[in-house]
């Protein structure tokens, strides 16, 4: 059995980065910038006022008297001489000669004539043209994360269009006699298929297109035909059928396909029989078909090769580990190392984990509401409440 970490760094080392693709701007977010983006104008392009208020020379005051109105959007046609002002709205032009603007709200209004409250610095609340970014220079780079941010970068850019890395496409196979699909009628000894489903929330949770195959009996005829259709994704994972019972022909039909186990068995608890291959530049995922087991894997083992292929830094491959204080004493076997599910939270004391009761792998509707998985590493049976434990953040944290 190999480690976690040995685990992930063997799987990322099979995986590469995507080619880029030229998409429009909406659909770009969350995928990692392909291109350097290089500005056509200066940012902001003219100096502007970053307050409503009045145009003024910094030297002149207090009194002064103002000879119009800039709106935003307006190219004015006059110039400020001495002893004058010109009322300015956010984001218009600064008319030549001004060198500050005053607030409105400390200048005090008579007529025509203006009082200043106290004199400006010369350049206060003017965006001068070229500050934020210059013409020519590099707005985003190669690797940027499309966020809102970045999204509204690239609009202001003008760009419609962006090339980013290819989202990697993520083929779902479920494996077993007794599954049925979700609308399909129960008979007794069937389960409804529900890896199919919570996996492919995930693929596309980690930023990539999830293909639903459906199920596969437990016959290798049929689990390898089924692999072979979903050898056009990117990546193909199978759930049950990796383990070491009797009907689990996942191991068969991968050597019958000639392609390369790269690891089989982790030392952790849920998600031990995982398989990792390569079959020419595929990659196949063998994931364990208790619906803990093969959601944890997906977290640890699957994701990571799906950011890195859609171009994430390394940084952001992995889910974030923390370390946080037990609500509660946590108790494991000590066999492997125990991954312990629950929901962890920021509080005013730092980060808190509070355990979930159970931790059996089979127990799907544990998963309603946890966010975190605790750990205790192989040799070590308990945890007492109060201490520091290291946590993978799985899901959303809320107040
Ligand atoms: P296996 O990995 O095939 O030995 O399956 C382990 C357990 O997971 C068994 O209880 C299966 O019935 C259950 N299981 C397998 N596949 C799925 C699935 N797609 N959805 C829900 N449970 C499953
Ligand atoms: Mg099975």
């Amino acid at each position: 059995m190999i480690s976690v970490e040995e685990a992930q760094e063997l799987i990322l080392a099979a995986v590469q980065v995507a080619p880029p693709e030229r998409l429009d701007l909406l659909s770009a977010r969350g995928r990692v910038l392909a291109e350097t983006v290089t500005a056509r104008q200066d940012f902001p392009p003219y100096d502007n006022s970053a307050m409503d208020g009045y145009a003024v020379r910094s030297q002149d005051g207090p009194a002064l008297q103002v000879i119009g109105t800039v709106a935003a959007g307006q190219v004015p046609d006059f110039t400020v001489g001495s002893g004058q002002a010109v009322r300015i709205m956010t984001g218009a032009m600064v008319p030549t000669g001004a060198d500050a603007v005053v607030m409105q709200e400390n200048v005090r209004a008579e007529g025509v004539q203006i009082v200043l409250a106290q004199a400006p610095q010369s350049g206060s609340n003017i965006r001068r043209q070229g500050e934020f970014n210059r013409s020519g220079s590099a707005l985003l780079k190669p690797g940027a994360i499309l966020g809102p941010g970045e999204i509204a970068i690239l609009a202001a850019a003008q760009r419609s269009f962006v090339m980013v890395h290819r989202a990697p496409t993520v083929a779902i196979l479920s494996t077993g006699n007794e599954l049925v699909g979700i609308d399909g009628t129960l008979s007794t000894g069937q389960i409804v298929d529900s890896n199919q489903y919570g996996i492919a929330a995930q693929i596309a949770e980690a930023g990539g297109v999830p293909r639903l195959l459906g199920i596969a009996p437990d016959d290798p005829d049929q689990i390898r035909a089924s692999v072979e259709a979903a050898l056009s994704a990117d990546f193909v994972l199978t759930s049950g059928g990796a383990s070491v019972g009797q009907f689990d022909y996942l191991p068969k039909v991968l050597a019958d396909l000639g392609a390369e186990v790269v690891l089989y068995k982790i030392n952790m608890k849920p998600g031990k029989p995982l398989m990792f291959a390569k079959l020419g530049d595929r990659q196949i995922w063998g994931l364990p078909g208790n619906p803990v087991s093969s959601l944890f894997c997906f977290w640890q083992f699957v994701r990571p090769a799906i950011r890195k292929r859609l171009g994430y830094p390394e940084s952001a491959w992995r889910l974030p580990v923390i370390s946080a204080a037990l609500s509660q004493d946590l108790r494991a076997k000590g066999d492997r190392r125990a991954y312990l599910r629950g929901r962890v939270q920021l509080t005013a004391n730092g980060w808190q984990f509070a355990p979930y009761r159970t931790d059996n792998s089979g127990d799907l509707v544990s998963l309603a509401g946890i966010n975190g998985f605790a750990w205790l590493e192989a040799g070590i049976t308990s945890a007492t409440a109060g201490s520091q434990v290291p946590v993978v953040i799985v899901g959303e944290i809320t107040n």
